[in-house]
């Protein structure tokens, strides 16, 4: 059987050790030593200056809209995973869907000037599969319209852009470490912001709003993780280079294998570099598709139609909307299997099949 991903565990003996120190301590959760190195060590990593840990990247998402005081319409993109659209809804604003572009799969930053009314009041837009959305359309328009923007980066660890992280774009950025993602902490988010007024009032929300001794600042929930979630994290992070290398092997092994697939990559923003969170392809039809992924399953080699299908036309609680390049996108796009203990025979075997189905 090969799944689509599989989580990455370091040795049993490394994060044995991270646990002696907390049955030491018997500090559990709530801030804790391990939560607070997990965070400096993550800030020097991705080379930010603010950065929160938190229980997962839905959270991270809400406290942001939340802490931005987000309210009314809000652009979205229709390709991303559903936390990115009902985060919205959950904070009581209204999703208002742009297409994607074509080749990056992102938003497509020159359809949203069009869509902006009164009501707008920010854009969430994500950088799918870790290709960074137009960052520079995307301000200006911000700019220009006074919209606050967030970027949903639970795709993208490490990913720098100009030479910097992603992650210091829009005013907050939110990412992901949940054990399917390229780095985790099993469940986890992490919420960056350039903005240290803002970063402190995130700090509170993450603590039902409580800003010193009986006293409270704003309205907040419990966005906390604890010092098992940390303990992950930390080991898991002495591997993140090796956890690159490995990625970077295997996609450049489907690369050389399946170039003859019919079937194209989203085009990768041209100052920045992968951090192989996944391989996505987009076959030339979903029929292909449906071939391929129908008889991989027999094989258990499993593979995952994600993004699919458009958010902006298949929730129950929202209007239903067809936005073609979504649409078209979404019915053709496929991930492939990637994760750290994928070997390089089972990416030929994984080749071979789908080459054969494509020209039988
Ligand atoms: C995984 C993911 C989320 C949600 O993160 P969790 O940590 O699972 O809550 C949000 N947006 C995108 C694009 C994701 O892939």
């Amino acid at each position: 059987m090969i799944p689509v991903t599989q989580p990455f565990l370091p040795t049993k003996e490394e994060y044995q050790k991270y646990l002696e120190g907390i049955w030491k301590r018997n500090w559990l959760t709530n801030m804790g030593p391990l939560a607070s190195q997990l965070e400096m060590e993550l800030k020097d990593h991705l080379k930010v200056n603010h950065l929160l840990f938190v229980t997962n990247g839905t959270v991270a998402i809400q406290m942001a809209i939340k802490a931005l005081g987000i309210k009314g319409e809000v652009i979205t993109t229709p390709f991303s995973f559903i936390a990115t659209t009902s985060s919205i809804v959950w904070e009581g604003c209204t999703p208002v869907f742009v297409d994607i572009d074509q080749s990056s799969l992102c938003i497509d930053a020159k359809k949203i000037e069009e869509a902006i009314t009164e009501n707008t009041t920010a854009i969430l837009a994500t950088h799918v599969y870790g290709n960074p959305c137009d960052v520079e359309a995307i301000d200006r328009i911000a700019k220009k319209y006074n919209l606050k923007v967030i970027y949903d980066a639970a795709h993208a660890f490490g990913v720098e852009i100009n030479g910097k992280s992603i992650f210091e774009y829009g005013d907050i950025s939110t990412c992901s470490l949940h054990a399917t993602k390229l780095y985790h902490s099993i469940e986890g988010g992490l919420i960056i912001t350039k903005d240290a007024c803002l970063l402190k009032k995130l700090a509170h929300i993450r603590n039902f709003g409580i800003s010193g001794f009986d006293s409270f600042s704003e309205l907040g929930l419990n966005g906390k993780n604890s010092e098992f979630h940390a303990a992950m994290g930390l080991a898991n992070l002495k591997y993140i280079s090796q956890i690159h290398e490995k990625r970077k092997a295997l996609t450049q092994l489907y690369d050389e294998k399946l170039k003859n697939l019919k079937a194209v990559k989203p085009v990768w923003h041209h100052n920045s570099k992968e951090n192989y969170a996944y391989y996505a392809i987009v076959l030339e039809s979903e029929e292909l598709l449906l071939q391929l992924k129908t008889e991989m399953d027999k094989y258990e080699i499993f593979t995952r139609r994600y993004f699919y299908p458009s958010l902006a036309s298949a929730l129950p609680y929202l209007p239903k909307l067809e936005l073609p390049i979504t649409e078209d996108i979404s019915q053709k796009v496929l991930c492939l299997p990637l994760y750290y203990d994928l070997t390089f025979e089972e990416i030929e075997l994984i080749a071979r099949i789908m080459l054969r189905i494509q020209n039988n």
